[in-house]
C-alpha cells in the first residue's frame, strides 16, 4: 500500500492492505467474508490498513493449533537449552528490528517513537533475555520429613493460555506475557488490541524466525466483544492473562469462572505521588512530568494524583505548570516529540468528556483542558492539570489514561497517606522525601504492589509487578510466572519397602491390629 505518510514511506516499512492473524497451519489468506476494521494513525486520523477481524471459528483453530503443538511436546518437552537457545535469538532479533518494530508501534497506537525505540522495544527484547536466564536457574524441591520416602516436587507447563493485551504498550506487555507463558513449555493464542496489530504479529515471525516451533505462539484479532470474547470462553484454554480494563476482567473473568479456569490480571490505576516539603523538589518535579506525561500518559503506572505538602504547594504548582506547559505535543514519529496523541478517536472524546465533567465539580483547570486541532487532525489532547480540593472527585477516583493530572494539597503525613489510599486502586505509589521516616512510613502505609521512592517509573524484572484491590489479581514476575503458567506435581517414593498398613485379611482382633 503506498503510504500518504512521508515518515513511512522514508523508512520503507511496508504495511499490509489487510492485516491478518497468525495461527499454525492457516495461510495468512485474506477471508473475504471476514469484518475489516480501519486502522488509523493517530496522528493524523488516516487509514493505514485494514484489520481482519477473527470470529469464533478462527479463534478455535487457533486454540486447536496451540493444543497440538502443546501435545507434540516439540516445545513442552524441549530442552532448557534449546527454549534458551531460542530465547536468546529471539531477544536478538527484536534488537535487529527495533526501529521496524517501534515504527509500526508508533503508527497504530501513536506513542512517541522516541520513547518506543529507546524504551518499550528494548523492553521486549531484554523480557526474553530475561527468562532464558531465569529456566536456566530453576531448582527442584525435595522434601523428606517422612523417614522412608522421599518427595519430589517438579512442574509442568499448564497447556494453552489465553492472553489478552492491550495499545498502550502492546510489544513490551505481549512480549512479557509470551515470554512468561512459553519459557515453561506451554503454548498461547494472544489477542493484541484491535488498536495496535502490526508490531506484535512481527514480533511472533521473529520467535518462528529464531527457532520457535509454529503453534507455540498464535494470533487473533479483531474487537473484545468479538474475537476477545470468543477466546475468553473457547474449549481448551487453560490459563487466561489479561491486560487491560477492569470492565473487560469482569466479564473475562465471569468467561473463566464457567470452566474455573484460573485468571491473571493487570488491571487500571490512577496512582498518589505524594511529594513532602523536605523532598529534592527539582527531581520531584522531574518525576512527576515523567510519571504524569510518559507514553503519553496513557499509562496505568502514571502519578496522575499529586498530592503536594502545603507549604511547597505554590512554588512545586508554579513550576510544574511551566514545565508542563513546555512540553513538546506533536507528531509521534518526530523524534523531538514528549506527547502524541490519544490512540484512537473515541479514547480522545473519553478524555474531553471528563473535562467537562470537571466544569460540574471544584476541580480548578491550570492549564489544557482542551483539543489541540491546531496540530492537525490527529487524537491530540493538550497536556492537563487540575486543582482539586477533594479525593473523591472523579478525576481522582476513576482512571482518565491521559496527559491529565490533578494536585492535590496535604497538610501532615497521616493526610497524606490517607489521601493516596483512598482509592479502589492500588497499582503504584510514588513518594518523594529525604527523610528515612517518611520514606518508611510510606512503604507500611500505603496499599500498592510497587511503591517508587525518589524515583519516577524504574523496573527490576526479577521483583513482582502487580496491583493491589481493582489494579489486579496476581503478579508479573518470574516465580510467579512459574506459579501461574506451571502446575505443580508432588511424587512421594517408598525408599527401600516401609510397611504398608493391611487391610482385607477377614476379620482381626485389637491385638491383631497392634501388631500390624
Ligand atoms: P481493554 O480492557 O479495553 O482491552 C484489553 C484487551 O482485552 C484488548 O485486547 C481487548 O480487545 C480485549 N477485550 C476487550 N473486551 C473484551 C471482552 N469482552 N472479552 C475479551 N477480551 C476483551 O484495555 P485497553 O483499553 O486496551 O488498555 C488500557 C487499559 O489497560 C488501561 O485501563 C490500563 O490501565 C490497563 N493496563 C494495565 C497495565 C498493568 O500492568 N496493570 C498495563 C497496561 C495497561
Amino acid at each position: 500500500m503506498a503510504s500518504p505518510m512521508p515518515h513511512i514511506e522514508a523508512s520503507k516499512l511496508t504495511i499490509p492492505d489487510v492485516i491478518t492473524g497468525h495461527v499454525a497451519g492457516l495461510s495468512a489468506l485474506t477471508n473475504s467474508s471476514a469484518t475489516l476494521l480501519p486502522v488509523h494513525f493517530p496522528g493524523t486520523g488516516e487509514s493505514i490498513a485494514s484489520l481482519q477481524e477473527d470470529a469464533a471459528a478462527q479463534v478455535n483453530t487457533a486454540v486447536s493449533a496451540a493444543r497440538a503443538r502443546f501435545h507434540s511436546g516439540e516445545w513442552s518437552q524441549c530442552t532448557t537449552t534449546e527454549k534458551q537457545r531460542v530465547f536468546r535469538a529471539a531477544a536478538q532479533a527484536i534488537r535487529n528490528n527495533a526501529h521496524e518494530l517501534a515504527l509500526q508501534e508508533s503508527l497504530c497506537a501513536g506513542l512517541p517513537f522516541a520513547h518506543l525505540a529507546s524504551r518499550q522495544i528494548p523492553r521486549a527484547a531484554d523480557n526474553f533475555d530475561f527468562f532464558a536466564d531465569y529456566i536456566g536457574q530453576l531448582a527442584g524441591e525435595t522434601y523428606d520429613q517422612l523417614h522412608d520416602y522421599r518427595t519430589v516436587v517438579t512442574r509442568q507447563p499448564a497447556g494453552v493460555a489465553a492472553i489478552f493485551t492491550p495499545w498502550n504498550a502492546c510489544l513490551a506487555l505481549s512480549s512479557m506475557q509470551i515470554a512468561s507463558c512459553i519459557a515453561f513449555g506451554n503454548s498461547c493464542v494472544l489477542k493484541p488490541s484491535e488498536f495496535a496489530p502490526l508490531a506484535v504479529l512481527q514480533l511472533v515471525r521473529l520467535l518462528e524466525s529464531a527457532g520457535l516451533p509454529s503453534g507455540v505462539v498464535n494470533i487473533v484479532n479483531g474487537r473484545g466483544s468479538v474475537t476477545g470474547a470468543a477466546l475468553a470462553t473457547a474449549e481448551g484454554v487453560d490459563r487466561i492473562a489479561l491486560t487491560g480494563r477492569g470492565n473487560t476482567a469482569r466479564k473475562v473473568m465471569a468467561a473463566a469462572a464457567a470452566r474455573l479456569t484460573p485468571v491473571h490480571f493487570e488491571l487500571e490505576g490512577n496512582s498518589a505521588n505524594i511529594i513532602f516539603d523536605d523532598a529534592d523538589l527539582d527531581r520531584a518535579i522531574d518525576g512527576a512530568l515523567l510519571s504524569a506525561f510518559g507514553n503519553s500518559g496513557q499509562i496505568c503506572i502514571a502519578g496522575s494524583r499529586i498530592l503536594v505538602q502545603k507549604n511547597i504547594a505554590d512554588r512545586f504548582i508554579e513550576a510544574f505548570v511551566a514545565r508542563t506547559k513546555d512540553l513538546q505535543v506533536g507528531d509521534p514519529l518526530d523524534d523531538l516529540t514528549e506527547v502524541g496523541p490519544m490512540a484512537f478517536a473515541q479514547h480522545q472524546q473519553k478524555i474531553l468528556n471528563y473535562f467537562a465533567l470537571a466544569e460540574n465539580t471544584d476541580a480548578t483547570l491550570l492549564t489544557g483542558g482542551r483539543a489541540m486541532p491546531e496540530l492537525g487532525s490527529g487524537y491530540f489532547v493538550a497536556p492537563t492539570i487540575f486543582k482539586v480540593a477533594d479525593n473523591r472527585s472523579p478525576l481522582c477516583q476513576e482512571e482518565i489514561f491521559g496527559p491529565v493530572v490533578t494536585i492535590q494539597i496535604f497538610n501532615n503525613d497521616e493526610d497524606a497517606w490517607t489521601i493516596a489510599n483512598d482509592s479502589r486502586f492500588g497499582l503504584i505509589g510514588y513518594c518523594w522525601t529525604e527523610s528515612l521516616r517518611r520514606a518508611q512510613a510510606f512503604q507500611q502505609r500505603v496499599d500498592a504492589g510497587t511503591l517508587w521512592l525518589n524515583t519516577p517509573i524504574a523496573r527490576d524484572l526479577r521483583a513482582p509487578f502487580g496491583g493491589f484491590k481493582a489494579s489486579g489479581i496476581g503478579r508479573d514476575g518470574p516465580r510467579q510466572a512459574a506459579d501461574f503458567f506451571t502446575e505443580e506435581k508432588a511424587t512421594i517414593a517408598a525408599l527401600g519397602q516401609p510397611a504398608i498398613r493391611k487391610m482385607g485379611l477377614g476379620k482381626r482382633t485389637k491385638k491383631d491390629d497392634a501388631h500390624s
